[in-house]
């Protein structure tokens, strides 16, 4: 709108604000830029103020008329609501500056009351963020396997490699729902992607010399990765340097950035499908799929999300419905020429019922859980005609990849 019509836009909201603060008895400020303070005295509870800031965003909406035209404008409004005795007025001015950024973040045009609870949970991402770049540098990001096993007859087709951040005592290990998109938000997930992901390789790289066919390893992508313009040369790198045939390399790309209908991601996942590699979709039946596109895409496997399979719950008979879902998702990848792995199987019952729907893999607990290391993965012990069974450790471990787990 223009330096000028700007302005008088301001000026004109200052002048509103002041005529309804003097009304009522409250202070106005204007602090820099768009922002305005409304200082309210002597209220009883947090409604009072918020009584103020829903007046406040009513009366900014009403149009402005500047220049001839009519402006319309909304304001978003954080309400922070303290006793005088206890507060210092930096820290008060801090609460309100954070509040409203929340009122912003959640959509603007609306009020947001400040909350102690959700600015310790900022304040921890902020630190953890910040944590990052310097943990990376001193490798405290590491990977922990978990087993992929053929259904039809137990054996470990693969290992799926999740990422893990060794943190110093007292915070010990996290998982990735902490740090993974933190990682994508401050773009740190570019260096740290593509050294978990030749950590992987290595991994896999060593076990090469097995019987055939040897486990692949599958790797998430986060979706700023596969945005990334020196992904397919990233990925090329690795293999080149660990040795590592690219069909026993998986990536797990998510629905949504499998989806996304652009030449950004829809190029390299093509180009990496030709170099040899296996894509699968992850979390598969969460997101929304154009099973159109679906058809076109160079996919090699989808992963069904864990929910589907929670599901089938062993204190009750599976519901006719939710193994209609399942059956006509699994049926759904075969007729597009996928395999199908189920996420998240933890009984017997499950990896039972799913074998009998025709899903060909799965990964759960029921299987074995994440470890630390691929060789360890694959000879955790499995449990066999419903009972746990250590495999033997005097058999040769590279022969355990032929070993069979129940199912
Ligand atoms: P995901 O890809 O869906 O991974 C499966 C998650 O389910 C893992 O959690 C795994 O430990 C957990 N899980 C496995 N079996 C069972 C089971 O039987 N029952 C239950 N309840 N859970 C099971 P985790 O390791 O915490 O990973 C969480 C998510 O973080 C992953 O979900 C994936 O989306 C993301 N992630 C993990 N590693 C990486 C990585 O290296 N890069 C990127 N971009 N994302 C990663
Ligand atoms: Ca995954």
């Amino acid at each position: 709108m223009g330096h000028y019509i700007g302005d008088q836009l301001l000026a004109a909201a200052g002048a509103r604000l002041a005529r309804f603060a003097a009304e009522f008895g409250h202070l106005v400020a204007r602090l820099g830029g768009d922002e305005f303070v409304v200082l309210v005295e002597d209220t009883n509870c947090v409604e009072d103020a918020i009584k103020v800031a829903d007046r406040v965003m009513a009366l900014l909406c009403e149009p402005f008329r500047i220049e001839c035209r009519d402006l319309a404008m909304s304001a978003s409004v954080g309400v922070v609501e303290r006793t005088v005795a206890d507060t210092d007025p930096s820290d008060l001015m801090r609460a309100a500056d954070i509040t409203l950024h929340w009122a912003k973040a959640d959509g603007k045009a609306r009020w947001r009351v400040f909350d102690p609870k959700r600015n310790a949970r900022d304040i921890a991402r902020y630190t953890l963020a910040a944590a990052m770049p310097g943990a990376l540098e001193r490798g405290e990001f590491g990977l922990v396997y978990q087993p992929i096993v053929d259904l039809t007859d137990g054996r470990i087709n693969g290992v799926e490699a999740l990422a893990r951040w060794h943190r110093p005592e007292p915070d010990g290990t996290l998982a990735p729902d902490h740090f993974i998109n933190l990682a994508e938000d401050s773009g740190l997930i570019i260096p740290l992607g593509l050294r978990l992901m030749e950590q992987a390789c290595e991994q896999a790289a060593s076990w090469s010399d097995v019987a055939a066919p040897a486990p692949f390893v599958s790797v998430n992508l986060a979706v700023r990765q596969i945005r990334h313009p020196d992904l397919v040369a990233d990925i090329t790198g690795v293999l080149g340097r660990t040795g590592l045939p690219p069909e026993r390399l998986q990536l797990e790309i998510t629905e949504s950035a499998a989806m996304d209908n652009d030449d950004e991601t829809a190029a390299p996942l093509g180009e990496l499908a030709n170099l040899g590699l296996r894509l699968a979709i992850d979390d598969f039946g969460t997101g929304y799929s154009n099973l159109a596109y679906l058809r076109e895409l160079p996919v090699h496997g989808l992963k069904l999300a864990g929910p589907f399979v929670r599901r089938l719950r062993a204190d009750a008979p599976t519901d006719p419905t939710d193994r209609a879902i399942l059956t006509a998702l699994v049926a759904l990848g075969h007729t597009l020429g996928m395999t199908v792995t189920a996420e998240g199987v933890e009984t017997a019952a499950q990896a039972a019922e799913l074998r009998a729907i025709g899903c060909d893999m799965a990964q759960g607990w029921h299987f074995g859980r994440p470890v630390a290391a691929i060789e360890e993965a694959i000879n955790q012990p499995h449990p066999v005609d419903g009972r746990l069974h250590r495999p033997d450790r005097a058999a040769a471990v590279r022969p355990a990849f032929r070993r069979l787990a129940s199912i």
